[in-house]
């Protein structure tokens, strides 16, 4: 039922942007609470220092996701995330 509810509510945002309608969550961080049934709405101020839409940003190249997003994504041999394997090194945890 959660990614039903999450779904729901993604996608509305989805209509309301393409559409140009309502109020979308811009700046504001929606919460589910399943449990208590409760949803809370938290207010998100822009970060001026973040390093990719801050005043002065040092992340300037997002091409690693666009070019074998998969292998930017992949999971290591031990199950966690493994960079240097997304960039086609041959590093070697611990060696
Ligand atoms: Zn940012």
């Amino acid at each position: 039922m959660l990614p039903g509810v999450i779904g729901l509510v993604q996608a509305t945002e989805v209509v309301k942007l393409l559409v140009g309608f309502g109020e979308p969550l811009i700046g504001r961080l929606l919460t589910y609470d399943a449990v208590g049934m409760h949803f809370r709405e938290v207010k998100l101020r822009k970060d001026p220092n973040c390093p990719l839409c801050g005043t002065n940003p040092t992340i300037k190249d997002l091409s690693i996701h666009t070019e074998g997003a998969a292998q930017a994504c992949a999971v290591g041999d031990n199950g966690q995330g493994d960079s240097a394997a997304a960039v086609g090194t041959t590093a070697k945890p611990g060696g």
